[in-house]
């Protein structure tokens, strides 16, 4: 590992922070992670899993406003908006219906193709180097189409896919018996990509990379950043409750997720960022039939084409996650969405429906199980004492048991490009955020363009598209 005798601020440690870190440090810098919650606390707990090379077709497609009113009037829609956020959402609306425009989508698809192209091997690599290995696996996807209409209506996309060079297999109904034999019979074909992994514990692997970055020298603290401190156009600290502090800094990146627009916002960068809001359940292989839950669930990530939730075999756990909610990010958490993830989970495997029957509490999974307010394990900050993590242990050998229900929060932009730039006011300032529903996936590419933008290094991609003077 090089060694430079500089020092860069990250703040926020969800796994695109964490993965900035880890490659920060690689290439020689002192690193600092600051997050008021903790490691993975946000968007990256409670996603699906999968690391999905192929998932670079935008949300906003051609023919997008003429589904609006369906979403506005169908409260248990896979896509929801909430009329009262409606005026809030406006603008970025208008970008998101601009930019399903299919010349634009054209290149949106190819632009993301570059970022998430080299997912799987990077996260790979990334998971050997940190020891995570055991927490990926490389089996590939399902979509699973209940409909022929909902199978047709998924074949320009797959086409697109097909012209980036991506190979996707027609599955019929009876491989897709062999292949998924619990998968409930109203299914009635599928499509199967081999280039995606999925990780079983999406908390654990961003923790153990930013326990890499703890033992190779990088400092995680905990603290709620207001604002970035600027002096004659370059960033000198981190503003937070109590205090400024990395006042040491040679660079700052802002990778906060669905919370870094304020940041941007603080130092004059125009950005469109909102939240495409998701949620997940997870059954716990123990809640009933221990001997055979784990045995009738998926056994590789399969998306539900028409409800869009994907259900993942996780360690000990059933996840079904997915779904779309515009609704900001203040609005309390609408479990009604979580009862129909549970609903659609006990139509696609029948046989986990008599477990799924018998819950009628769910533990609200803000952060790794523990309650707010709690440290997180693996957070070596001067607030996390040994009791609060002991706690925080204890509150997760519970929750492991436990049926949990979960809402978090996608960074999202119009377009469906993350924000990978510098800032155009502040020459020390570096975005990486808005990576919508394709974080994890990218996360380890964003880490390593993060750097480059810091070294000076010719980026691997052409990061242009990422540029957050779009906006403006
Ligand atoms: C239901 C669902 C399913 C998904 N499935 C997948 C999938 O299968 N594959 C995939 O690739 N992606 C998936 N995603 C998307 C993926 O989870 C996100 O894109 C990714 O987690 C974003 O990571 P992040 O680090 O940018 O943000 P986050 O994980 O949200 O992390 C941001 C961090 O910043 C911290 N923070 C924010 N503001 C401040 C502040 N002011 N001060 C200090 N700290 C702050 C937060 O505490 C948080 O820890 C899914 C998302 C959802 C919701």
């Amino acid at each position: 590992m090089p060694q430079r005798d500089q020092s860069i601020a990250v703040v926020g440690a969800g796994i695109v922070g964490v993965c900035a870190a880890y490659h920060l440090q690689q290439a020689g810098y002192r690193v600092t992670l600051i997050d008021r919650d903790g490691v993975a606390a946000g968007a990256s707990h409670g996603n699906a899993g999968c690391i999905n090379p192929s998932s670079i077709i935008p949300v906003a497609m051609p023919g997008v406003l003429k589904k609006m009113p369906g979403w506005l009037m169908d409260p248990d829609g896979p896509l929801v908006l909430r009329p009262r956020y409606l005026p809030t959402m406006l603008p970025w609306l208008m970008r998101f219906l601009a930019a399903s425009d299919a010349t634009r989508v054209a290149a949106q698809v190819k632009t993301l193709r570059t970022l998430a192209g080299s997912a799987l091997r990077e996260s790979t690599a990334l998971a050997d180097a940190v020891g995570a290995g055991h927490l990926l696996r490389s089996v590939g996807h399902l979509t699973a189409y209940s409909t022929q209409a909902a199978y047709d209506g998924d074949s320009g996309s797959m086409q697109r896919r097909a012209a980036e060079g991506i190979v996707v297999e027609d599955v019929d109904r009876d491989a897709l018996r062999a292949r998924e034999p619990h998968l409930a019979d109203t299914f009635l074909r599928a499509r199967y990509i081999g280039e995606t992994g999925h990780v079983i514990d999406p908390a654990a692997y961003a923790k153990h990379i930013a326990d890499h970055v703890r033992a190779h020298g990088g400092t995680i603290l905990r603290a709620n950043v207001t604002g970035i401190a600027t002096r004659d156009g370059r960033a000198i600290g981190v503003q937070t409750d109590t205090g400024l502090i990395a006042t040491d800094a040679d660079a700052i990146v802002v990778a906060a997720g669905a919370w870094s627009g304020a940041l941007a916002r603080g130092v004059g960068d125009k950005v469109l960022l909102d939240t495409e809001r998701g949620y997940h359940i997870e059954i716990p292989h123990t809640l009933a039939l221990p001997d055979s839950l784990a045995a009738v669930g998926p056994r590789i990530p399969t998306l539900w084409a028409e409800a869009k939730i994907f259900a993942t075999p996780m360690a000990g756990r059933v996840r079904a996650a997915g779904t779309v909610e515009l609704a900001g990010m203040s609005a309390p958490a609408n479990w009604r969405r979580t009862d129909l993830l549970a609903r659609q989970l006990a139509r696609m495997y029948p046989a986990l429906a008599p477990a799924i029957a018998t819950i009628d509490t769910w533990q609200d999974s803000h952060r790794d199980g523990a309650p707010p307010g709690t440290a997180s394990v693996g957070m070596a900050s001067g607030h996390a004492d040994a009791r609060a993590a002991a706690s925080t242990s204890a509150a997760n050998a519970v929750a492991s048991e436990t049926p949990r229900r979960w809402l978090g929060f996608r960074p999202s932009t119009p377009d469906s490009l993350p924000v990978i730039d510098r800032s155009p006011r502040v020459s020390n300032l570096i975005y990486a955020f808005g990576h919508g529903h394709i974080g994890l996936t990218c996360a380890p590419a964003t880490g390593r363009l993060v750097a480059a933008l810091i070294t000076g290094e010719t980026p691997t991609i052409d990061l242009r598209p990422f540029a957050i003077t779009r906006f403006q």
